[in-house]
């Protein structure tokens, strides 16, 4: 179906300017489990939910979370990208959280249906704007002893957010924290609330000093590279490895796993993924931060309790590295480049 069409027309929005918050789309996904197992689920239109004011999620943040977007490839189909890898990053913080597991068909199904029901709201291609999904699983049923819940919603809402960079790809200054995302044996290594809920304190109080983001170092040891509070690192070596730290308590990013395939596969770069101490970081040509919103913003400065160390790609632009696997990964995702085996799952809008 051609745009104009009416069931193709578009809202009437200003892609370019909506930035990243919460716009109310018209359609989103329900299904409850009770009595151990998933109703059949379907899309509503409420955007409110009504709770116990004892519910499981509200008093001991049993929840989990996804992130993942639709868009518009250059063909004009709509897409979403590697969401089978989301379904069971899904799965496995459902296990860890002791919350039931929502079967991986039925969540590609949730999405495809919410992106189809808002296709309206998908951007246009070239606008740099997606509809950002939210899947997300939560206790409902009154809990007040320490113990999981076991009624459960699980939810896919959509919301259109704007280009997350808009006058290109400047780099950012990373603060090495003095707080701690996750500990050893923790739970960073799933989508669960608590792990955002936790960072907050420490991202409030970077900004206020002046910083983009935080670098969060190894809570055991504080010697090595984790991650941000919603982003990967990537690393680019002085002759062109790619590199990305390794440990049980990063959230395995699904972009920094493309980035990874796409650097060898397609580029022909050595890659790898091993632990990375905080003193190498100073005889890296390049870093990034990488994650479904920004795909990859680059680094231009990592700031360590005052001692700076400034990557040679300098403040004004990706260095070439970095750029080029933007530019590839971008390129599959929008459908100019060949995707991998199963990396874009085209939506059927009816
Ligand atoms: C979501 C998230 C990422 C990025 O993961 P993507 O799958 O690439 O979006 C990285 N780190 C943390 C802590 C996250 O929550």
């Amino acid at each position: 179906m051609k745009q104009g069409d009416t069931k193709m027309a578009k809202k009437d929005i200003d892609w370019a300017n909506i930035g990243f918050g919460y716009i109310q789309t018209e359609k989103r996904y329900v299904t409850n489990f009770k009595n151990g197992e998933w109703d059949k689920g379907g899309l509503i239109e409420d955007p409110n939910i009504v709770l116990s004011e004892c519910a499981g999620v509200l008093q001991y943040a049993q929840t989990a979370f996804e992130g993942l977007k639709a868009y518009t490839t250059v063909d004009g189909r709509i897409v979403t990208f590697r969401p089978d890898l989301n379904a069971e990053r899904m799965m496995d913080s459902a296990k860890r959280l002791e919350m039931p597991v929502l079967p991986k068909e039925r969540f590609l199904e949730a999405i495809d249906e919410v992106v189809a029901a808002n296709n309206e709201y998908v951007p246009p291609y070239g606008s740099g704007a997606t509809l950002y999904l939210r899947p997300y699983m939560f206790g409902t049923n009154p809990v007040i002893g320490v113990k999981p819940a076991n009624e459960y919603q699980f939810r896919v809402f959509a919301t259109p957010v704007g280009p997350y960079f808009k006058e290109g790809a400047k780099p950012v200054t990373i603060k090495v924290s003095d707080f701690d995302r996750a500990a050893p044996h923790g739970t960073g290594h799933i989508k669960a609330g608590l792990n955002y809920a936790m960072s907050l304190h420490a991202i409030v109080t970077a900004h206020a000093e002046g910083f983009d983001e935080n670098m969060y170092l190894d809570p055991a040891t504080r010697t090595k590279v984790e991650e941000t509070g919603g982003a990967n690192f990537i690393f680019i070596t002085k002759d062109n490895t790619v590199v990305t730290p390794k440990s049980d308590s990063i959230l395995p990013s699904i972009t920094r796993r493309s980035i990874m395939y796409v650097a060898e596969h397609y580029l022909g770069l050595k890659v790898e993924h091993r632990e990375v101490e905080f003193a190498e970081v100073k005889d890296f040509a390049e870093a990034g931060l990488c994650g479904t919103a920004a795909v990859i913003s680059p680094i231009g400065k990592i700031v360590d309790h005052g001692k700076e160390i400034c990557l040679p790609s300098g403040m004004e632009e990706m260095g070439p590295i970095t750029k080029k696997l933007y530019e590839t990964l971008t390129g599959i995702q929008q459908g100019k480049i060949e995707a991998p085996e199963g990396w874009i799952r085209e939506i059927k809008v009816k």
